[in-house]
């Protein structure tokens, strides 16, 4: 059966995704399954592969691997004749209602955008912490509070979000203090008062380095001679927001920097959409996915009523009632 995208200009993609994490690959699959031309262009520094054992995900008892889960969303949206790039797209400009996207590698034109480019976290830079990223050095207790039930646990910070980490972490952990590695507390009395009462031990010195092996974190060296054994260090995330695309087309930022976006994932620009980390959303992978699937079916509604007022669906139809059988054999023709 002709496809409406064979009668498409072959040079500019119905939907370009920028981004192929967890959100692209989820609004990929949609958009493949619904028959949009639709291509993927991605630098490969999904966060998801940051962490071997995914437990929170729907469908994997035994938990998946952040890598093994990105390779099979791009298997099942390329099962859907999705298309995949590897580029980092630089820039993009509006010629004519399309978008053009300037890659390292090439040019690209869309006539819609999904930006699911994603965040990244920051580590504390303290020597020893990189190493032990996604095995015993994490950033999000909603991700990975349950792997570390009753260890001895170290949060990173100094500020109100640590003191409410310290805090959520009880229901984890009875052994659980606060470094703020030299940083002078910036925690408000509320909290200060919190630490009292529920009696977490705060270390304020420098951290001098992470004793690790195999990536196990065995204790902080702090500066002083001070050894402290712990299991797991969690640390208040310094974010940064891949966003610069989508502040370049002009689309409204939040407080906190993420990309504004309505409940069916639209930016404040026309025709561009963004989904997953990059914009409010809990930064969860099913939530994420959640979110490219809404962005997808918005954007592939949007096209849909699109192709009404352009009468592009009627030109795809006078090719269907041209080439192929149109009416089931026994019905009466209109
Ligand atoms: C250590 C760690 C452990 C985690 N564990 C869990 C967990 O157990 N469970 C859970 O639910 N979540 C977990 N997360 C969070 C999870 O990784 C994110 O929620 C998820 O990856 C977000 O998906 P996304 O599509 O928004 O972004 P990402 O998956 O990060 O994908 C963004 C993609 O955009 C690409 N990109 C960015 N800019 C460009 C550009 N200009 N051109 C082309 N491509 C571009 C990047 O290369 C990347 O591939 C963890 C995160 C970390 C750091």
């Amino acid at each position: 059966m002709i496809s409406h995208k064979d009668l498409d200009d072959p040079q500019t993609r119905e939907v370009i995704i920028i981004g192929g994490g967890i959100a692209g690959l989820s609004a990929a699959i949609y958009l493949g399954r619904a028959q949009r031309d639709t291509l993927v262009i991605d630098s490969g520094h999904s966060m998801a592969k940051w962490e071997p054992v995914v437990g929170n995900y729907l469908g994997f008892p035994e938990g998946v691997s952040g890598d093994e889960l990105l390779e099979y969303g791009r298997r099942q949206a390329e099962a859907h004749d999705v298309r995949f790039a590897e580029d980092e797209i630089r820039s993009i400009s509006s010629e004519d209602e399309e978008f053009v996207l300037h890659g390292k590698e090439r040019d690209y034109r869309a006539k819609r955008l999904l930006l699911t480019t994603g965040i990244f976290h920051l580590p504390p830079e303290i020597p020893g912490v990189k190493e032990c990223l996604g095995h015993s050095m994490f950033f999000c207790k909603d991700c990975d509070g349950f792997r570390v039930r009753e260890k001895r646990i170290a949060i990173c910070g100094a500020n109100n979000e640590a003191v409410e980490y310290a805090l959520g972490m009880l229901h984890y952990s009875a052994c659980v203090m606060i470094a703020t590695n030299g940083e002078e507390p910036r925690w408000s009395q509320q909290h200060s008062e919190w630490i009292q009462e529920y009696e977490i031990p705060v270390h304020l010195e420098r951290i001098h380095d992470v004793e690790h092996r195999d990536r196990q974190i065995l204790r902080l060296r702090m500066e002083g001679d001070r050894e402290v054994k712990i299991d797991n260090i969690f640390t208040t995330r310094g974010d940064v927001f891949h966003t610069e695309l989508a502040e370049s087309l002009g689309a409204e930022l939040d407080e906190d920097g993420q990309v504004r976006v309505d409940d069916q994932m639209r930016t404040t620009v026309p025709r561009v959409y963004a989904a997953g980390c990059v914009t409010p959303a809990n930064c969860q992978m099913i939530i994420a996915a959640g979110q490219g699937a809404t962005a997808a079916q918005a954007m592939n509604r949007d096209l849909f009523e699109e192709s009404l007022r352009n009468h592009s669906l009627r030109q795809f139809r006078d090719v269907q009632l041209r080439d192929e059988e149109t009416v089931p054999e026994g019905a009466a023709a209109v």
